[in-house]
C-alpha cells in the first residue's frame, strides 16, 4: 500500500504543495506475513524504519503526501493484526494549527474480561517529523520511525496471543507532535467514539528509541517507585540483563514539560511510561537516518513495551486507584 500511494505522490522538495502528484518510486514490503513472524527479530523493526525513513516519505511532514502513505502503511498493519477501527476508520483526522490536514491513526484491541474491559492503556508513539527544508530531506529514523516500528511490533505480539487481554488497548499513532504534540492534544481532546478519555488508566510512549549507544541506556520516563508500570519493568528486566534502563526518572525533569505525546495524556490525570534514547548526533538532523539506529536494542525497547503493556492491561491491581494516585495532572 505505502508504495501504491508513494507511486501516486512525490512530495514536497520540488515546490510542490500538498497533495500535488508527479510519479514517482517506492519502497517497502507491506505485505509480507502482517501478523506472523517475530515481532521482536530486528530485522523486522529495521524494515519498518528503512521504509518509514526512506527519501521517498520525504520526511512524513503533516498533510504531504508522505504523510499519507506512511499513515496507509500504518492503517494496513493494524488491520492486518486484526485490530478493530472506530466508527469504520483507523484515521482520526485534524487540521493542525497550520491548517495541515492530517491524521492520527487508531487501532483497537478490546478487552476480554467485563470487569476491566471499559480500562484503556493506550501506547503511542508520534508518526509525523520535519519533512523538507534548504533541499535536505530529515528522515527522522530515530524521530519517530523508531517509535512507530516498537508500537507495530507491540500490536503483532499482543494480537499474536491466544487470549485477548483483560483491559483494552489502543494502538496509536499521532500526527504534528513536531509542532507541539498537536495530534495527540486533539486525541486526548477529542477521543474517539466509545474511548473515553477518563477511562484510559495508562499511557505508553515511545519517542526516539533508536539510538542506545548514545549513553548505553535507555529511560523509562515514569516509572516511579510504586507505580504499577515499575513493578512490571522490574520483572521484566531480570530477563533482560544485556540492556540498561534508567528506572524512576520524570520526563519534565530530564527533557522539559511538553516534550512528547505523552504530556497530552499526563495532562488529562494519566499516568505514563515513556522509552526514550538521547540522540546528541542528529536530533532533529538531516542526518537521523535508518542506517545508524542500533535494531538489537530496538528489538529489546520493543519487548519490553509489549512486556509492560501485556503486564498492565492484564493487572490485578486497581489501575483506577492507581490513576488517581499517579496521574500528572492540570490540562
Ligand atoms: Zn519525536
Amino acid at each position: 500500500m505505502a508504495s501504491l500511494v508513494l507511486a501516486a505522490c512525490d512530495g514536497g522538495s520540488n515546490g510542490m504543495t500538498p497533495g500535488d502528484t508527479d510519479g514517482g518510486g517506492g519502497s517497502g514490503d507491506a505485505d509480507a506475513a502482517p501478523g506472523g513472524g517475530d515481532p521482536f527479530d530486528p530485522a523486522a523493526l529495521e524494515a519498518d524504519v528503512q521504509l518509514l525513513a526512506s527519501d521517498e516519505m520525504k520526511g512524513r511532514a503533516p498533510g504531504w503526501p508522505g504523510d499519507l502513505a506512511t499513515r496507509m502503511y500504518i492503517e494496513e498493519r493494524f488491520a492486518g493484526f486484526g485490530l478493530d477501527a472506530v466508527d469504520g476508520s483507523f484515521q482520526q483526522p485534524f487540521v493542525d494549527s497550520i491548517d495541515r490536514e492530517t491524521a492520527n491513526v487508531v487501532g483497537v484491541l478490546p478487552g476480554s474480561d467485563p470487569a476491566v474491559a471499559d480500562q484503556i492503556i493506550v501506547v503511542g508513539a508520534h508518526h509525523d517529523h520535519l519533512g523538507v527544508k534548504n533541499d535536505r530531506i530529515y528522515n527522522g529514523a530515530n524521530d519517530n520511525a523508531s517509535g512507530v516500528s516498537v508500537v507495530l511490533a507491540a500490536a503483532q505480539a499482543v494480537t499474536q496471543r491466544a487470549e485477548a487481554p483483560r483491559r483494552t488497548i489502543v494502538f496509536a499513532t499521532f500526527g504534528s507532535e513536531e509542532l507541539g504534540l498537536e495530534g495527540s492534544r486533539y486525541y486526548a481532546r477529542n477521543p474517539p467514539a466509545g474511548l473515553p478519555i477518563e477511562d484510559v488508566v495508562y499511557m505508553i510512549n515511545l519517542d526516539m528509541v533508536g539510538t542506545y549507544f548514545n549513553d548505553d541506556q535507555v529511560y523509562a520516563f515514569g516509572s516511579f517507585e510504586g507505580t504499577p508500570a515499575r513493578a512490571a519493568l522490574e520483572e521484566l528486566l531480570v530477563s533482560h540483563p544485556d540492556i540498561t534502563v534508567e528506572l524512576g526518572a520524570s520526563a519534565v525533569e530530564v527533557e522539559g514539560r511538553g516534550d512528547s505525546d505523552y504530556d497530552s495524556f499526563c495532562r488529562k490525570g494519566i499516568p505514563y511510561l515513556y522509552f526514550f534514547t538521547e540522540d546528541d548526533e542528529c536530533y532533529h538532523r538531516p542526518c537521523d537516518d535508518a542506517g545508524r539506529l542500533d535494531y538489537l536494542h530496538l528489538a529489546e525497547v520493543a519487548e519490553l513495551t509489549a512486556g509492560s503493556l501485556l503486564a498492565l492491561a492484564d493487572s490485578d491491581q486497581d489501575l483506577i486507584a492507581a490513576r488517581a494516585e499517579f496521574g500528572c495532572g492540570e490540562d
